[in-house]
C-alpha cells in the first residue's frame, strides 16, 4: 500500500484559510498525516515547508519543556504572510510514541538527557524518517522548496528526492530554563543549526 490523499477540504484558522488534506495508506487510519496548504501559496515559486513531527505536550499543551509549539506557531506565522505547507506528520516523540516519551520524560526527572532516555528505554535517539514527507510534496506537485528547519536531517532528506530544497529557513526560539537541556542536546547531539550563545 501506498500514501493516498484520503480528503482534502478547506480550514478557516487564525493564520487565514487553508486547504486541509488527510494522508494515509489506509482509509480507516485515526492518525493519517495532516497537511495545510495555505491560501497564499504560490507553486510556481520555491514553497515554505515545514515537516512537524507531532508533539501533543508542546503542541497543544505548550509544554516548556520544548520548543515544538512555538515553533509550529513561528511556522503558521510565517505561511500566513508568504504561503506555505505545513506536513504535521504523526511522529509524537521522535517517533516512539506518547507513552513511551512520557516514560522517558520520568527518566529526564532523574538527571537523564532525551537522548540517555531513550537509549536506556530500548529506543532509538531519533525514530523519524521523512520519506513520506516528501511523498506527500510530490503528490502536491511542488516542485522546489524553502525548509522552515534547524534539522540537517531533513535537509538530508532532500538529496535524493524529485523536490529541490532551495534554501532553509532557521525558527530558532530562545531558550528558556525549563527547555534550555533539551536544547543543548539538539544543538551538541543532534547537531541542529542553533546558536544558543546563552547556553
Ligand atoms: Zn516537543
Amino acid at each position: 500500500m501506498s500514501l493516498k490523499n484520503q480528503v482534502e477540504t478547506q480550514l478557516p484558522t487564525d493564520w487565514g484559510i487553508f486547504k486541509i488534506i488527510a494522508y494515509s495508506e489506509d482509509a480507516d487510519d485515526w492518525m493519517p498525516h495532516i497537511v495545510l496548504v495555505h491560501e497564499k501559496t504560490d507553486f510556481e515559486k520555491p514553497v515554505a515547508v515545514r515537516l512537524h513531527s507531532e508533539c501533543l505536550t508542546g503542541d497543544i499543551f505548550h509544554s516548556l519543556k520544548c520548543e515544538c509549539g512555538k515553533q509550529l506557531h513561528r511556522a503558521m506565522d510565517y505561511f500566513s504572510k508568504n504561503g506555505g505547507i505545513l506536513i504535521y506528520l504523526r511522529q509524537e516523540g521522535r517517533n516512539i510514541g506518547i507513552i513511551d516519551k512520557l516514560k522517558a520524560y520520568k527518566l529526564q526527572e532523574k538527571g537523564m538527557d532525551t537522548v540517555q532516555a531513550n537509549l536506556s528505554l530500548g529506543l532509538p535517539s531519533d525514530g523519524r524518517s521523512f520519506d513520506e514527507a516528501i511523498t506527500i510534496l510530490e503528490d502536491l506537485d511542488v516542485k522546489s522548496i524553502l525548509l522552515l528547519t534547524n534539522n540537517p536531517e531533513k535537509i538530508k532528506a532532500f538529496e535524493n528526492s524529485k523536490v529541490t530544497l532551495i534554501d532553509f529557513i532557521s525558527i530558532e526560539i530562545e531558550p528558556t530554563k525549563e527547555n534550555e537541556g533539551y536544547l543543548r542536546t539538539k544543538r551538541d547531539f543532534f547537531k541542529h543549526f542553533l546558536n544558543l550563545a546563552s547556553i
